[in-house]
């Protein structure tokens, strides 16, 4: 469950008015409950007790400072996928041996940072990257565990850019191929090929695309185990959904109550791992925006609002559909169908297309839900716009944890060329 609701016509994060917040800091802005955040993860942390599963949290999704330190500080390990985000996760302190490395195109720069670093192992996505790995390992005269990234072959029903686990993908190493890299795991003297790892797609709202996966995975594991190459670690990947519309996503214990069975008779012998970045922080966040203009044609009305595709880009990128509501309710709501859409100059900045809301006018707020996952992350400076604030609420109280972008922030790194003229 998620803090965000009505109390009276007032919309609260937690125990937080709104508009308290919209008051002091200005709109639009990134507005977290970490008490979402924390009552998620420790969902999926007590659903998968009996295994005593290792949780880190997609930080891609959302890497807030403050927000990553509160997960770690309540136990959450973190999955990375790159120098930067090795960079974030250290400064909140984690444990290292709690840090997965994803990514299809690790540099060697960051291989070097995050063995380093001791992180707990690599997800490798080719052989050449293991072998790069290994080179650097050997280098640092070090041992490195990682996981080889399968590619089970499943396609769930999610949207096509967010697949990740059919043979059409970029990602993971198929089963032949990767059972040969078990078989020839002498040729990296200075890795040790400690486990398996799938991601099969995102906001997937039911569990059979993974128990599809995992009993493909299980299968695998026996045959390399079989020829004497013991793996200590599955790491099922993310992609668990969320509700945005009408989903009726599983809930973490219905997960778990699927997914255990498959592997708990091997709980002595099989470490196993997640990696869920949305469905901790998707609906831990909103985004709030403020209504600019009112345009009412014959054919089309659209509220112009200070949030653009820049601020959020899912609806442009993905066909992402977030549920909008007013922050303050009117008494005797009339409604209306528009289009929500930014300031931005393109056609695709819109919130959403053809939306049924109460109507609003200019200067209300709107409450844009579902924002906590690839939101604020995913945000650019395209047309001059600083980047946005991210605001934590706890109870009561509100907190900027990351302030809004200032102009001169926007120029920072550059400097006028006078030698071309
Ligand atoms: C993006 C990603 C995740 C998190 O995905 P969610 O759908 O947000 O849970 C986990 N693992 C890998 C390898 C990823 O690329």
């Amino acid at each position: 469950m998620h803090r965000f609701g009505y109390k009276g016509k007032e919309f609260y994060c937690e125990e937080t008015p709104i508009t308290k917040i919209a008051k002091e800091v200005g709109t639009p802005f990134y507005l977290y409950s970490i008490g979402t955040f924390l009552d998620h993860y420790l969902k999926l942390k007590e659903a998968f007790k009996p295994v005593n599963a290792l949780i880190c949290f997609s930080m891609k999704a959302n890497s807030n400072l403050t927000v990553l330190n509160a997960l770690v500080k309540n136990g959450s390990g973190l999955d990375i996928v790159s120098g930067g985000e090795l960079f974030r996760a250290k400064k909140v302190g984690v444990d290292p041996q709690k840090i997965v490395f994803a990514s299809v195109g690790k540099r060697v720069e960051e291989i070097e940072e995050a063995i380093r670093s001791k992180i707990l192992m690599f997800n490798v996505e080719s052989e050449q990257e293991l072998e790069v790995i290994n080179q650097i390992a050997g280098k640092l005269k070090t041992t490195q565990k990682v996981a080889i990234r399968l590619n089970p072959d499943v396609a769930p029903d999610t949207h096509h850019y967010i697949t990740t686990g059919s043979k059409e993908n970029k990602f993971g190493i198929g089963m032949d191929e990767a059972y040969k890299l078990f078989m020839q795991a002498y040729r990296y003297p200075h890795l040790k090929l400690a486990g398996v790892h799938i991601h099969i797609g995102s906001q997937i709202t039911d569990a059979k695309p993974f128990v599809k996966a995992i009993k493909r995975v299980l299968e695998f594991i026996d045959s390399v185990g079989y020829k004497g190459n013991p793996i200590e670690y599955l790491n099922i990947g993310g992609g668990l959904g969320i509700v945005y519309s009408k989903e009726k996503p599983q809930t973490a214990q219905e997960f778990a109550n699927v997914i255990l069975p498959l592997f708990l008779s091997r709980k002595d012998r099989l470490k196993i791992v997640l990696e869920p970045g949305r469905f901790i922080s998707g609906n831990s966040g909103i985004l709030v925006t403020k209504v600019l203009y009112e345009k009412r044609a014959k054919t089309k009305s659209f509220l112009i609002v200070d949030g653009g595709m820049n601020d959020l880009i899912r609806p442009a990128f993905y066909g992402a559909y977030h549920e909008i509501l007013p922050v303050v309710k009117s008494a005797k709501p009339r409604y209306e169908t528009a289009d929500i859409v930014g300031p931005i100059c393109e056609s695709g900045d819109f919130l959403a297309k053809n939306r049924k809301l109460a109507t609003v006018k200019v200067g209300d707020l709107l409450a844009v839900l579902s924002c906590g996952a690839y939101g604020f992350v995913m945000s650019s400076n395209y047309n001059s716009r600083p980047r946005v604030p991210e605001v934590v609420v706890r109870g009561k109280k509100f907190f900027v944890a990351r302030k809004r972008e200032t102009r001169e922030d926007l120029i920072k790194n550059e400097r006028i060329v006078t030698e071309v003229l």
